[in-house]
């Protein structure tokens, strides 16, 4: 039996911000389980490895949903960080807060402390931020923020131009004063490596004495004694161990994972427990409930100029473009795959924006046969403009399929299931056409390559981006935060309502999903969970 102060389960965006908080002032030992390995590996390191790792089981759980009626069917692809850093070490880098109304929101639900301005120095000790550092923005924080801006591909900057000709601001900054318009992402990086969690975090912690962290460590059951968690069952290599917490056990595995050893361990909907043999430690039906995703689609053109499926497709480009990265750390590799991008709104009656765009200045619509798409760039001069939604109303679930820890819980995103989130899509696809009609991008377009001429009727395109489109990553809200025990998992102190000695500090606990991409505001709530642990045991 191995005894600690704290376990934190999963070294993920938030998790590894817990382990560095947690052992700062050297009081307490801390252990940290990691079901996936190292994050060393040359392919996570280099920013555009994201095609590499996107189907990795090395370092991606690779989750599957049930097939869903709203996206006609399709079992959508999940991919999840299995590694130091989770999904931070596998992610696409865009460095988005989210809006200011979303926090807000959460405030106003009944979690004091978590409004905008509560929240706006966080955000500003993360950053490092090479733009330097402002009333916004953060400057010698753990989290290197590259500003992109003079980096981009020729055919972003037509983009961007569209998208004004399309009636959209230029926004120099999605974190600044308004997310509203089109710009150049932030990503983060550094020197053309990706500054995850772990590297950030993790890694600085890892020299102290009283941090270990122990990796292909699957925790398969949390102990309680009563309703006080005292401890935490792993696996690891084979062989079962058992640790003990003396003062909490901090789950960090993220929406998936998280709710999934909750069932596991006996909290969770009763009846489901109760179904697969499992004992109640709690009833809880908000585990694994309330799932929410951000669903997305590309919009692929064949263009007039090269892009850079011309420099990633060729023998000869590949050989380029990876020497430029070797020996100077820059060029396509060192960046993410969304150059460019925006915030708009489907309609004028939106009080803010409520949908995202991306451009990406190289297409992937052919794979090669036998290889999975993504990895390799079309032959002829492609791109793409994407979107996805901000704050879909569609709720799904996450629950365990039986007792058995390695088994995959069941995903059931019911994307597109509220007629709100179809007509906003449907406004969205709209959007994305015009931009490609305006004479900044249409001189350069031969031909709509994805979804093609022939889907015109909103009919069609509901029916292609039902086909088409899938999760962009972002789920959140299966152990969300809240004042009331009965339609909450946790407290605004993110202690797991009911019980003691369990704290779930990761995206599940957002008590509904923010306006953009979620690692930022994962780190964010790392950082606030480890604050409000310190404080309960200073
Ligand atoms: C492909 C992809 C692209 C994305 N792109 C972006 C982007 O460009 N910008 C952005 O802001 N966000 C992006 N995101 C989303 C963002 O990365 C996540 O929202 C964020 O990382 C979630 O953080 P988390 O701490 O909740 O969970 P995670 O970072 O997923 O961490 C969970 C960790 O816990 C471990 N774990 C789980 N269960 C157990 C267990 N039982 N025992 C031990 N360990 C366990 C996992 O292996 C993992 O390491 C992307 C995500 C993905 C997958």
């Amino acid at each position: 039996m191995q005894d600690h102060d704290f376990i934190v389960v999963g070294s993920g965006s938030a998790g590894c911000v817990v382990a560095e908080k947690l052992s700062a002032n050297g009081r307490f030992s801390v252990l940290v389980l990691e079901a996936g390995g190292t994050d060393r590996r040359f392919f996570v390191q280099m920013p555009l490895g994201y095609g590499k790792t996107f189907f990795d089981p090395a370092v991606n759980w690779n989750y599957k949903t049930e097939p869903d009626p709203g996206l006609a069917g399709n079992a959508d692809h999940w991919p999840r960080g299995k590694l130091l850093g989770g999904s931070s070490s596998i992610n696409a880098m865009v460095w988005i807060r989210g809006q200011r109304e979303d926090f807000d929101g959460w405030a106003a639900a009944g979690n004091p402390g978590w409004g905008f301005d509560d929240l706006l120095p966080i955000f500003k000790a993360i950053e490092d931020n090479e733009a330097g550092a402002d009333e916004w923005r953060g400057r010698g924080g753990p989290i290197h923020v590259t500003d992109n801006r003079g980096r981009v591909h020729p055919l972003t900057h037509r983009f961007l131009k569209a998208g004004q000709q399309a009636g959209l601001a230029l926004n120099q900054d999605f974190n600044g004063a308004a997310q509203e318009g089109v710009g150049v992402y932030q990503i983060n990086t550094k020197n053309g490596r990706r500054w995850s969690a772990a590297r950030a975090f993790l890694r600085p912690a890892m020299k102290r004495a009283n941090v270990r962290v122990v990796t292909n460590a699957l925790a398969t059951k949390i102990f309680f004694e009563g309703t006080r968690a005292v401890g935490i069952e792993y696996l690891n290599n084979g062989r079962t161990v058992t640790a003990r917490a003396s003062r909490e056990v901090v789950l960090c595995g993220g929406s998936v994972n998280t709710p999934q050893l909750l069932q596991l361990s006996g909290v969770g909907p009763a009846d489901l427990l109760k179904n697969l043999g499992i004992p109640v430690v709690l009833a809880n039906a908000h585990v694994g409930a309330n799932l929410q995703d951000h669903l997305g689609i590309n919009y692929t053109y064949k263009g007039r100029l090269p892009t850079l499926n011309q420099t990633l497709r060729p023998w000869w480009g590949k050989m380029l473009v990876g020497m430029q990265y070797l020996l100077l750390r820059t060029g396509p590799l060192s960046m993410s795959m969304n150059q460019g991008g925006g915030f708009f709104r489907t309609d004028e009656g939106q009080p803010r924006p409520n949908m995202q765009l991306y451009f990406q200045a190289f297409s992937t619509v052919l794979p090669k046969p036998g290889e999975r798409p993504i990895l390799t760039p079309d032959p002829w001069p492609g791109f793409s403009i994407g979107l996805s939604n901000c704050r879909p109303s569609s709720r799904g679930s996450i629950t365990i399929r039986s007792k058995n820890p390695l088994a995959y819980p069941k995903i059931v995103p019911n994307a597109y299931s509220t007629e709100v989130d179809v007509a906003e899509m449907l406004a969205a696809v709209k959007f994305v056409r015009k931009i490609a009609s305006m004479p900044a991008m249409s001189e350069v377009i031969t031909e709509e390559v994805l979804p093609g001429p022939k889907c015109v009727s909103d009919d069609e395109q509901i029916a292609d981006f039902r086909k088409r489109s899938g999760t962009v990553y972002h789920p959140v809200s299966t152990c969300r935060m809240g004042p009331d025990a009965s339609q909450s998992v946790v407290d605004p102190r993110l202690r797991v309502h009911g019980l003691a000695g369990l704290r779930i500090v990761d995206a599940s606990i957002f008590p509904d999903n923010i306006s953009g991409n979620t690692n930022a505001a994962s780190i964010m709530t790392g950082w606030k969970g480890a604050e409000m642990i310190l404080e309960d045991h200073a």
